[in-house]
């Protein structure tokens, strides 16, 4: 073979390798920037993405050392140049390698296939869509918009944006951002519109209605879902549809913000308050922040959706004239006669002592009851009891190699660690001293769940049956199916009284539902997570959405909190629906002890087999920074190093320490110069035991 090109080419180095930018090969022809394609890296053969032509090999690189790319995957068009922006600003901003990034976000099969596979599997074609038998469901005409809903659809149409939609769940954005699709959709016979959800597999009549409402128009294939849930097979058909432009609208999860769209227009981040949209683990990107990004070097339109916006995005959409970068468009009105639901605080201070259900939500359980009404108690600890202890000697069922308690999970008699798995059965005595007297200590879902069937044991449906009780978290739905299936039963109307964690506080339109009640939310109220009270606040506004959403019941859903600390603001934010009140004061705490969104924070984690360990890594880091940064230290506070508030984690312990800057281009210099230096500190023998490291750049959790 005649290799006449070169090219830069990125390949997934592993993360953190010294070298992290794209590698260069030889090929016979010039191939575009975007290309798949198959190179040897070592003894491998892996694949890669073109990143552009070289006019010659880099100086450092001997060309005759150089190797031919080994195949490129022609069947598949190539990326596009704005794709390998969005790719290139992440990984910079995120601090982890663009091949890393740019592999890690397209479907496995993409990597994984050979030319000739792929060709393959292209002639077998298969139905792209996620939403598989939904060619039967019925249309959804468009509605005719309220007056606050036409508004915000005219600044969408009239403005650059990014726009912040702020509005109670209900008001009717999902009906804007509907119409704003199907306007650019029918303008442009190529545009695309991308929708990002939390979770797609939590909220599936979303799914359905994006169908229902574009399969008519623009065929039964326009419609593509794409999580990393689904089979490789089904993931490929999508991701191929979106690329091609055959689909044009993408229904996804965080993921979906790097979904390859060539006639990308719109996005739409629906509950863009949600801490899913923020990666975990390697490249943490925020698909939120990403998308506001997209938006503006492809020039589509962005809209950020909640009804409890981020503190964030809430403080970006204020006024241009105070600094504000989005647009705020408010739909205050719920739709139709749908009231938002009267909020009632319990007194627990006022309830016999270890009450988990105050008498009169008991009351109002009962009502429903006779009304053929549902509710649903929210309670976020799944398992029987969170700990389990010996009366004598104060034993408690820690797991062994975290620094948590194993959960007591009643129905199969085991203790649980809900961090590292490790399980085991209940000991009959205590493992300390032998005393037979173990207990439970506090509640969960399936220690309610029971509490609850034994209060309304003569309770009775007017039908003279007893009450149906069900139960939804993480443990009655590790079955494929079984969510939606126990999903589906409450919605026919089967169950009176739903039990969950807050898995089933989002999205869901529960029709019958008329009340809510947050069993025990103070935890939220007093942790040293500084985001804590929105996260609380943002659950149970979402949680109250759930009640009152059929206009039948309206006037009468309430949302019910039992609390110690009833005048506490979040509830009396809560109880008047007002988030810009609850915002302000958040945000004015937030500036005064300075924490975002008035400043900037980027944190190094990292894992080793001991707190020592890993707290001197970070501190060499930050004494480092110090040596060889000092020019770029101005603007910048570092921390010493701390251990992580779940300290270890099935043996291992975990250490962070906090960088913040009120400038954020300051940190980003800051943090990009950093980087090879915590390189060659982690290549030191002193270090070698540091087992994992990693730069989370705008984290969510402190
Ligand atoms: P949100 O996304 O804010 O929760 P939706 O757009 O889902 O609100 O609207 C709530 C309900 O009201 C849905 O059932 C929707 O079909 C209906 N709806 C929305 N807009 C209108 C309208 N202009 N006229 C009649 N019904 C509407
Ligand atoms: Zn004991
Ligand atoms: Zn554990």
């Amino acid at each position: 073979m005649r290799s006449s090109c070169w090219l830069s080419v990125l390949v997934a180095l592993p993360a953190h390798s010294s070298h992290n930018g794209p590698l260069t090969y030889t090929s016979e022809c010039p191939l575009a920037p975007g290309s798949l394609v198959r190179v040897p890296l070592g003894s491998r053969d892996v694949p890669g993405i073109v990143w552009g032509p070289l006019a010659a090999p880099p100086d450092h690189i001997d060309p005759s050392t150089l190797r031919p790319v080994t195949a490129h995957l022609d069947s598949v068009p190539a990326l596009s140049p704005a794709w390998l922006r969005l790719v290139d600003f992440a990984a910079s901003y995120y601090q982890r390698s663009p091949g890393e990034l740019a592999l890690s976000v397209l479907p496995p099969s993409l990597r994984d296939l050979t030319p000739i596979q792929m060709g393959r599997r292209l002639r077998r074609a298969l139905p792209p869509s996620g939403a598989a038998g939904s060619d039967a469901l019925p249309s959804e005409p468009a509605r005719t918009l309220s007056p606050g809903q036409a508004a915000a659809l005219t600044a969408i149409r009239d403005g650059p944006g990014p726009f912040l939609v702020h509005g109670a769940t209900g008001s009717g954005k999902t009906e804007v951002y509907l119409q704003a699709a199907t306007d650019l959709l029918r303008t442009d016979p190529r545009a695309q519109v991308l929708f990002l959800v939390p979770e797609i597999n939590l909220t599936p009549q979303f799914q359905e209605r994006l169908v229902r409402r574009f399969a008519p128009e623009f065929g039964p294939q326009a419609v593509v879902t794409q999580h990393s849930a689904m089979t490789p097979a089904r993931r490929l058909a999508s991701w191929l549809a979106a690329h091609t432009g055959s689909a044009r609208v993408v229904l996804g999860t965080r993921l979906a913000v790097f979904a390859s769209m060539p006639g990308l227009r719109l996005v739409v981040v629906d509950e863009e308050h949600d801490p899913s949209y923020k990666q975990q683990e390697g490249a943490r990107y925020s698909a939120r922040d990403l998308a506001v990004y997209r938006g503006k070097l492809e020039g589509a339109t962005v809209i950020l959706g909640s009804a409890t916006p981020s503190l964030e995005s809430w403080y970006l959409s204020r006024p241009a004239s105070e600094g504000g970068r989005y647009l705020r468009l408010s739909m205050p009105e719920r739709i139709g006669a749908g009231a938002l639901p009267v909020v009632r605080r319990v007194d627990m201070n006022r309830q016999s002592r270890h009450a988990l259900l105050s008498a009169p939500l008991i009351e109002a359980l009962r009502e429903r009851i006779t009304r053929q009404e549902q509710s649903l108690l929210l309670l976020n600890r799944r398992g029987y009891a969170p700990v389990l202890h010996c009366t004598d000697c104060g034993w408690k069922s820690e797991c062994p190699h975290c620094s948590a308690y194993r959960v007591f999970h009643k129905h199969d008699r085991t203790l649980r660690c809900h961090h590292c798995g490790f399980t085991q059965p209940v000991p009959r005595a205590c493992p300390a001293c032998g005393n037979p007297d173990i207990r439970p200590l506090g509640r969960g879902t399936e220690r309610l769940e029971e509490m609850l069937a034994e209060t309304l044991s003569t309770t009775l449906r007017p039908d003279g049956t007893p009450v149906r009780i069900a139960r939804i978290d993480a443990d009655t739905t590790r079955h494929t199916g079984a969510l939606e299936s126990q999903l589906a039963a409450v919605h026919a109307g089967e169950v009176d009284i739903l039990v969950g964690t807050q898995m089933v506080a989002k999205g869901h339109d529960f029709r019958r539902m008329t009340l809510v009640a947050a069993i025990n939310p103070d935890g939220a109220l007093f942790s040293s997570d500084f985001r804590a009270p929105e996260r609380l606040f943002a659950l149970l506004m979402q949680a109250g959405g759930r009640a009152g959403r059929d206009a039948q019941h309206a006037g009468r859903s309430e949302m019910w909190v039992q609390t110690f600390h009833p005048s506490h603001p979040v509830f009396e934010a809560l109880k008047r629906h007002d988030y810009p009140a609850f915002a302000a004061s958040q945000l004015a705490q937030r500036a005064q002890a300075g924490l975002p969104p008035f400043l900037f924070q980027a944190l190094l984690r990292a894992d080793a087999a001991t707190q020592e360990q890993a707290q001197e890594f970070l501190n060499d880091a930050s004494s480092l920074a110090e040596e060889h940064l000092a020019a770029l230290l101005g603007a910048i506070t570092r921390y010493p190093a701390v251990p992580l508030l779940m300290q270890r984690v099935a043996n291992v312990e975990r250490a962070q320490l906090l960088v913040e800057s009120p400038s954020r281009p300051a940190l980003q210099r800051f943090v990009a110069a950093w980087q090879p230096l915590l390189q060659s500190l982690r290549a030191q023998p002193r270090h070698r035991r540091i087992q994992r490291w990693a730069v989370d750049i705008d984290p969510l959790a402190i």
